[in-house]
């Protein structure tokens, strides 16, 4: 596959090029070998995308919004029919083993685009009587969105941005990571070739730098973030300058609770799910695995077992089920993790080490008997590391699923029906799990509480964070003043 893109920008429907733009290397994970060579935005291309976005959405909006919908409905479809080339690019972009690029990434982007789709003329405004006279709301597009994304489902974010942003009538700048530049560009080529005008959904490459030129420019109305907390504090706060509406994805350090009345199989499935999928690499991981003593022996003996069903090797083998780590970088940032779950008196139970091939592999990775102050139990690694904790009681397990400054996600595992809804009314996590972990369909809400974030995403609740009411005062009869 070729995998050099004609040109690092898509502008108002066409391949831009700048040279002058900083080169950003994209990097096989698996073989460590440049697969493409891009340049970050210069001010003349942000200044270009802004530009097109700003004079597209007015005609956007323009349309009926069953116009839009059938426009994200085509896309859909398109993206479904080259799901193979898709797939197989996304795993060259993010290493991650086409086994589940398949059927995760640009899949669950058409989702998005078939959902938006089909809810965009269902989008409107409410009648409200005052005797007489009466209020009518219009539900309005907030103008330019901007989009940055993280590196984990390049794909996916740059869908689960866009595709609601369009519906609401708005256009999009989207910027991905500079780890993964390479699929976002294919979603604005869709979107353009399904019939959305030129400069409704652009996109341009860059750096940290080019996200912070997009967020501060006065033509900008919204901003969505997928990233870390580090910089999720620096984009909203630059936002707020400009009063401009923020959706904030950020990171988390998500507990998994399971109690001794769970069925074994199925919670070690969540557990590996929840930690291993992606190598890790995303954010709802329920890293924090809080297991009852009287199964604690039990779920490790079985998890280890099942650990060896991992097949490492090459991403685009259908056979391989784990991939590398996306860079080089990322693995060292993790190895120093395991260094100090080490250092700190965490157990290693399996896992810990580069395997012998290529690629910037880490072996799945979990310790026991970690404590509730330790790094690993605190901070968010993001790479394939779980910590296994033990507890007694249910009160007990609640406190320290939510002793944490993230709030993403939660699961549990039990076969106590009242139990399981109790638990997740107490978690403080904007998604929460029973018997199950890492679902996200783009029918169900998804987002944050505490720092992991701001708004939702997916679902009629993404509606609200990119469109806004307008109320309009009608009087039916003479109007009175008082001179
Ligand atoms: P990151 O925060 O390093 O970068 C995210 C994006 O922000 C990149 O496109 C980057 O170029 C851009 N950026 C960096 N500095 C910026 C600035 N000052 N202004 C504007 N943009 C800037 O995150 P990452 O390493 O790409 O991704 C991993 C993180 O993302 C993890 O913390 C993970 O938990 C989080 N994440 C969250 C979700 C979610 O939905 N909640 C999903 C995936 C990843």
């Amino acid at each position: 596959m070729n995998t050099q893109p004609t040109a690092s920008h898509f502008i108002d429907g066409k391949y831009v090029e700048d040279t002058a733009g900083e080169v950003i290397e994209v990097i096989y994970p698996y073989t460590g070998k440049v697969i493409a060579t891009l340049h970050a935005a210069t001010p003349a291309i942000v200044d270009q995308a802004l530009e097109a976005a700003k004079r597209a959405q007015k005609e956007w909006a323009g349309w009926t919004a069953t116009e839009r919908g059938r426009v994200l409905r085509r896309a859909a479809e398109i993206m479904r029919a080259r799901n193979h080339d898709l797939s197989v690019l996304e795993t060259y972009d993010t290493g991650k083993p086409y086994q589940e690029t398949s059927v995760a990434d640009a899949t669950s982007g058409a989702d998005a685009l078939e959902y938006f789709g089909g809810l965009a003329a269902s989008i409107t405004g409410e009648y409200i009587p005052l005797g007489n006279d009466f209020v009518y709301t219009r539900r309005e597009p907030l103008g330019v969105c901007v989009g940055i994304g993280a590196w984990n489902y390049p794909t996916q974010i740059a869908c689960w941005k866009g595709a609601p942003a369009l519906a609401c009538g708005n256009a999009m700048v989207f910027k991905p990571s500079e780890t993964t530049p390479l699929s976002a560009l294919k979603v604005a080529e869709i979107l353009f070739e399904a019939g959305a005008p030129a400069g409704v959904y652009n996109v341009i490459q860059g750096f940290g730098a080019v996200g912070a030129a997009l967020i501060t420019d006065p033509r900008v109305d919204k901003v969505s973030l997928t990233g870390s907390v580090p910089t999720g504090r620096k984009v909203y706060a630059a936002a707020a300058q400009g009063i401009r509406n923020v959706t904030m994805e950020l990171g988390g350090k998500s507990p998994l609770v399971i109690f001794d009345d769970a069925d074994l199989e199925n919670a070690v499935s969540g557990a590996i799910l929840g930690n291993f999928y992606s190598s890790g690499q995303v954010c709802s991981n329920g890293t924090r695995v809080f297991v009852q003593k009287g199964m604690k022996d039990a779920f490790l003996t079985r998890l280890t077992e099942r650990l060896a069903g991992v097949k490492m090797g090459d991403p685009q083998d259908p056979g391989v089920n784990f991939g590398p780590m996306v860079s080089e970088n990322q693995r060292d940032i993790v190895e120093g993790f395991i260094a100090k779950g080490v250092a700190e008196g965490a157990t290693l139970v399996c896992g810990g080490k580069r395997p012998d091939m290529p690629g910037f592999f880490l072996e799945p990775t979990v310790f026991a008997s970690v404590t509730d102050d330790m790094t690993i139990a605190r901070e968010e690694i993001f790479g394939p590391v779980m910590s296994v904790f033990d507890f007694e009681t249910e009160a007990e397990a609640l406190a320290r699923a939510n002793d944490t400054i993230y709030g993403l996600a939660a699961g549990v595992f039990t076969a106590d029906l009242t139990r399981a809804h109790r638990m997740a009314a107490g978690f403080a996590a904007g998604t929460c799990y029973i018997n199950t972990y890492n679902d996200a369909p783009v029918e169900a809400p998804f987002g944050g509480s505490k720092l992991s974030g701001v708004g939702r995403e997916n679902s009629k609740a993404a509606i609200e964070y990119y469109s806004q009411i307008k109320s309009v005062y009608v009087r039916m009869g003479d109007l009175e003043a008082p001179f």
